[in-house]
């Protein structure tokens, strides 16, 4: 495996400056193309899923951390409060409190459950600057993040539907779980009370996880200090460990915040909050990404998926044309002429790109282009329209394979 915050560098995916100060990567453009296809992919699949999308802002007043409870037991991860004005303003260490304050602010019926809120926003976390680096230790993170309101009957269904889309993910993105894993509160640590509340969360979850055939290990003293959870863990090339995705089930904090919805019985009740993380942060995502693919992501994925190779200065009017009828097809290409370059010395330059098109004067005659493919499958020349309709198909597809066969 690759070293992500070397390999980051060497691509112009992403980069720090000492002036904007440690843990605050930058995105540069190929990064940010990167980046906005995985944001673009998740927010697709939560449309799919019958999720809707809001805004919050990154900053809160202090008392509502002290209500949800980050307060007390998460403050050692959290930036000191800025004074505003007699205010104490925080930026945010989770996005829960604001989608529970959204939810709160209309009356929700029983008819409108399970009510699904999802949000690709940013949170803080004051890391010391000696453990930051790269792409997974920041202290300016966002998060694929959503907050399932349901009744008690819905979690499981819920739980089970995050955990099939956090592993359709994982199929299009080219990734692996290292294993699944059910956290559980352990001794000594800072966790809100209600045991019977733990013990009834707890058992949906690994319920879900019998269910679903996955095997799981339990991890004492990995519970968020709010409930436990289902985390998905991935390892680095020096087989680190980490968590990428989670499903957790919480009865906490619409407690705290006292919602409710409005049963067929015409009385109020209480929903419960399942927390779940597709993705987890797009850094940690991209980071991951990254390192298992060596810069060579799958098609839909890659910041530039096709590169057109004009032989000679002849073909460029061509390799124009064809590139710019890519391009309102929705494909990210791009032209290397003869100026830069023998053909050998363009086609190596692009290796990580998924598509190569070689035009020379039969091909620009006929329409034809020559595709080379990242994995070193030369295609015969074909029609522009029919190879440009084959990339399409499998880049909106998300497929990992990059031809057939
Ligand atoms: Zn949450």
């Amino acid at each position: 495996m690759h070293d992500h915050r070397k390999l980051g560098r060497e691509l112009n995916l992403f980069d720090t400056d000492p002036l904007i100060g440690a843990g605050l990567p930058y995105w540069l453009p190929d990064g940010a193309t990167v980046r906005h296809a995985l944001e673009e992919y998740i927010r697709g699949a939560e449309r799919r899923a019958g999720y809707r999308h809001v805004y919050s802002p990154v900053l809160g007043k202090r008392e509502l951390y002290e209500i949800s409870g980050h307060w007390s037991h998460y403050s050692d991860h959290m930036f000191p409060p800025m004074d505003v004005g007699g205010e104490q303003i925080v930026l945010r260490p989770s996005l829960c409190p604001h989608h529970a304050l959204i939810y709160r602010s209309r009356s929700h019926s029983y008819r409108e459950l399970p009510l699904r809120m999802a949000e690709l926003g940013g949170m803080y976390r004051s890391e010391l600057s000696g453990v930051l680096g790269g792409l997974t230790r920041v202290r300016a993170i966002h998060l694929n993040d959503a907050h399932i309101f349901c009744t008690l009957d819905q979690v499981a269904d819920e739980a089970q539907a995050a955990l099939s889309m956090i592993r359709r993910a994982y199929e299009v993105l080219g990734i692996t779980a290292t294993r699944y894993r059910l956290s559980l509160p352990g001794p000594g640590g800072k966790y809100v009370a209600a045991p019977e509340l733990w013990q009834r969360a707890t058992a949906l979850l690994r319920d879900v996880l019998d269910r679903s055939g996955l095997p799981y290990e339990q991890a004492p003293g990995e519970a968020a200090f709010y409930g436990p959870k289902i985390d998905v863990q991935i390892s680095d090339g020096a087989g680190r460990e980490s968590t990428l995705s989670t499903v957790q089930v919480d009865f906490h904090q619409p407690e705290q915040f006292d919602v409710h919805y409005i049963g067929a019985d015409g009385g109020k009740h209480r929903p419960v909050m399942v927390h779940r993380s597709i993705i987890g942060s797009v850094e940690r995502a991209v980071a991951h990404l990254i390192e298992e693919h060596g810069g060579a992501f799958p098609a839909w994925l890659a910041p530039t998926q096709l590169v057109i190779l004009p032989i000679s200065e002849g073909e460029m009017p061509h390799a124009a044309a064809f590139a710019q009828r890519c391009t309102d097809r929705g494909l990210r290409a791009d032209i290397a002429g003869p100026e830069r370059g023998t053909l050998g010395a363009r086609i190596r330059e692009a290796r990580l790109v998924p598509y190569q098109a070689v035009i020379g004067a039969r091909e620009a005659a006929h329409d034809h282009v020559a595709l080379r493919l990242r994995d070193g499958r030369r295609l015969d020349p074909q029609p522009a329209a029919e190879a440009m309709a084959s990339m399409v198909a499998r880049v909106e597809a998300y497929s990992t394979g990059l031809w057939e066969g």
